[in-house]
């Protein structure tokens, strides 16, 4: 059995995800105390509480303490089950952040996957559907499997009713390098809205214009029904050769559409003027794959606490460790050793 101590590093909820897709994939049961204990409000929220009810469901286990405000939770893993699933993640939960629990054990599975996600597919503090599907995806594909996701309906926090279809074709992980990203072929900033007027995603384009150098037709704003709504998120996406960066700015009562663009837009600048391959948030989320393919390496800007204890929790699980070291070009080459 691992323990885990849920308030050590980061402290939140990527802990609990990344325990549950190990312990499917390497069939250790595992028991964590101090849930998010790092976090304002510790102990599960209805988010993490469904992406572990997902596990279960895929991965035969049975579990204690699943319950939202839980501190402990208990997981037995039991066989992979692939085929059909379908999880409706609740008005406000992250469709993204289930699929990054079941994805692994899916992904070395014996037999194809089809999965179906409602919920939300744009929510603050998780990855945007577009994110898997262009900057995370590519990557696993690169590494054997094939992973194909469809955005159907879009669905933002609070209403959510959002839906997202995955094909999952399993396959080892083979390592990959992940180094030079090559030319940039393409830029675009999106701006999506639904249910809310057009001038906050025109005074966000404006604002990401002035901090990104980019030709007049990259930037458009985009009108979803307005049943979806309401719901804003800035898409600033840029397409190398051989990875794309997606940095998302998302609209929330309170932010100004200045000041969300700004913080946006900055970010890609930096990302842009550095010659790193994965940005923080892709950094964190491509340690797991890497992992299991037993080697690999690629750069990053640098390594957030999130990628530092998503090593630690792989460690337990795998023996399998990652070292972090400054390079001169000045990002940080991230590398899995076993
Ligand atoms: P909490 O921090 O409240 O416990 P949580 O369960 O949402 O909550 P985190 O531990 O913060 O978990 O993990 C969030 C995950 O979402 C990480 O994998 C991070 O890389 C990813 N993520 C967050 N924001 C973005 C973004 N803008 N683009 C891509 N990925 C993101």
């Amino acid at each position: 059995m691992i323990i885990i101590d849920g308030s050590e590093g980061e402290g939140g909820g990527q802990v609990v995800r990344n325990a549950c897709a190990l312990s499917l994939v390497t069939g250790q049961p595992f028991r964590i105390a101090n849930v998010r204990g790092k976090r304002e409000k510790p102990g599960l929220m209805r988010q993490h509480v469904t992406a572990i009810e997902a596990a279960c469901a895929i991965g035969g286990a049975e579990c204690e303490g699943v319950t939202v405000g839980s501190s402990e939770i208990l997981f037995r893993p039991g066989s992979v089950r692939p085929g059909e699933h379908r999880f409706a993640v609740g008005t406000a939960g992250s469709t993204n952040l289930v699929l990054q629990t079941i994805l692994p054990p899916l992904i070395l599975a014996d037999a194809p996957s089809r999965i179906v996600l409602e919920g939300g597919t744009h929510n603050m503090l998780a990855p945007p559907f577009d994110f898997i599907a262009k900057a995370f995806l590519p990557l696993v594909n690169r590494m054997g499997p094939r992973v194909e996701a469809r955005l159907v309906r879009h669905g933002f926090y609070p209403r959510g009713g959002g839906r997202i279809e995955v094909e999952i074709m399993p396959a080892p992980l083979r390592p990959i390098e992940c180094i030079d990203r090559g030319a940039l072929l393409s830029v675009s900033a999106s701006a999506l809205f639904a249910g809310l007027p057009l001038e906050i995603a025109e005074r966000e384009l404006k604002t990401a214009r002035k901090f990104l150098d980019w030709p007049e037709e990259a930037f458009a704003a985009r009108e979803l029904p307005a049943d979806r709504g309401p719901g804003n998120a800035l898409l600033l996406e840029a397409a190398f050769e051989h990875g794309t960066e997606i940095v998302t700015g998302f609209g929330k009562l309170g932010v100004s559409a200045e000041s969300l663009a700004k913080t946006a837009a900055q970010r890609m600048a930096g990302f842009l003027a550095s010659a790193a391959f994965a940005g923080p948030y892709l950094a964190d989320q491509l340690l797991l794959p890497f992992a299991l393919a037993g080697g690999g390496r690629f750069t990053t800007v640098k390594p957030s606490q999130h990628a530092r204890t998503a090593a630690d929790i792989i460690a337990l699980f795998t023996g399998r460790r990652f070292v972090f070291r400054p390079i001169e070009d000045g990002t940080h080459m991230v590398e899995c050793t076993t």
